[in-house]
């Protein structure tokens, strides 16, 4: 579909065509001095003249000086907990009067939904969690029935933060594929694209003219800018050799000396947009008529995720951390044949001690060329 250009003052038309089309939105927003993703009803909502600055371990909004919607690169939350819930009932069962059990699944949501203004590295994160809960033996239904009814309207980035590092990864700020419009902010307004059927039926309600050659060029320059301006790197590449690398010093000292920096929190597995481990507890009444089954996320920071018939086999920092990045760029390639590492960046901001993952990855290949 060639490119369109829908000016700023008809983003709400935008946003209405999608509700006609039946889709509630969720976009981004500013909450509590972050950019956060929730219900969108109008298009004043939008992060409007703010840009996040980031660093390791810290995280702020500034004040633009030109009004933009989409000035910023991204928030805490990635679209993970839109399709993969951090809480989420699965089943329940209930005793009668007669002291029968009766079973009962939940049932996923059906609402479709408009995922609005989705960062291409954030796309390419829900295609390897589609590998985890769709593509398995045993696909995830709550997962699959919100994947099958979403609309993705992705914003195309013009700017990156200093933890950003989606080209080492492997990506670009541009979503190349999966999305059903997609958009890059220009001033003044956006060049679009429809990406799908369903996409290009919403775009043609809206009657806009073809972007001009100097519009499509400035949204091409805006994306090579927040490219080319991205400094953290991987120290090989994310299809293998870093696998290899990794595997090949498992003993090194570099696990010490991040064990004595790393709280085992487990933020970066909560911010990061492929973690996926989670936990099943069962939330039982206290008359004990009724029990709810609810999983919640897990991480692999913690006692619980390897505790193995009487024993933690990780028990240890160390060997929490090691666990994560030699699965995150290591071990995930056998699993889903990719890396789990997509470069957003969010673990290195939104850990709290600042451990920057290119800098380990770096710091244990700079001893192995030494
Ligand atoms: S490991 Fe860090 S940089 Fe990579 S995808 Fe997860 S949060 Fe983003
Ligand atoms: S690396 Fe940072 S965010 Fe992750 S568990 Fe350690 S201290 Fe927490």
């Amino acid at each position: 579909m060639p490119y369109l250009f829908l000016p700023h003052t008809q983003l709400q038309a935008l946003l209405d065509a999608i509700s006609q089309a039946g889709f509630a939105i969720i976009g981004p927003q500013v909450r509590e001095g972050a950019i956060v993703y929730d219900w969108l009803n109008t298009a004043e909502q939008l992060p409007w003249g703010m840009q996040d600055v980031q660093s390791p371990g810290e995280y702020r909004l500034r004040a633009t000086k030109e009004k933009l919607a989409f000035a910023w690169a991204n928030g805490p939350q990635a679209i993970k907990p839109q399709l993969f819930k951090p809480t989420e009932s699965l089943w329940e069962v209930t005793r009668d009067e007669q002291g029968r059990l009766a079973f009962q699944e939940k049932k996923p949501e059906t609402q479709a939904t408009a995922l609005f203004a989705v960062k291409a590295c954030d796309i390419r994160a829900m295609l390897i969690q589609d590998k985890v809960f769709i593509d398995s033996d045993h696909p995830d239904a709550h997962y699959t029935a919100r994947r099958k009814n979403v609309l993705i309207v992705a914003a195309n980035c013009t700017y990156s933060p200093a933890n950003c590092f989606c080209v080492s990864a492997g990506g670009y700020p541009r979503a190349e594929a999966h999305f059903d419009i997609a958009m890059t902010e220009i001033t003044h307004g956006l060049v679009m694209q429809a990406g799908s059927a369903t996409g290009e039926s919403i775009v043609n309600t809206l009657s806009l003219a073809s972007a001009t050659d100097a519009q499509i060029k400035q949204a091409q320059q805006g994306i090579e800018h927040a490219a080319n301006s991205q400094s953290k790197k991987l120290p090989l590449p994310n299809d293998g050799p870093l696998r290899d690398m990794l595997f090949n010093h498992l003993d090194h000292p570099r696990w010490d000396d991040v064990a004595q920096r790393c709280l085992s929190c487990g933020n970066c597995t909560s911010v990061c947009p492929t973690c996926f481990c989670s936990n099943v507890e069962s939330k039982t009444a206290l008359e004990g008529q009724h029990s709810e089954q609810v999983r919640e996320w897990g991480s692999c920071f913690t006692q619980q995720h390897s505790y193995i018939v009487g024993k933690v086999i990780r028990p240890d920092t160390k060997t929490r951390y090691r666990q994560w990045l030699t699965h995150k760029v290591g071990s995930w390639h056998e699993q889903f044949d990719s890396s789990g590492c997509v470069g957003c960046g969010r673990c290195i901001t939104w850990c709290p001690v600042g451990i920057d993952i290119t800098e380990e990855l770096t710091a244990i290949h700079q001893e192995e060329k030494a």
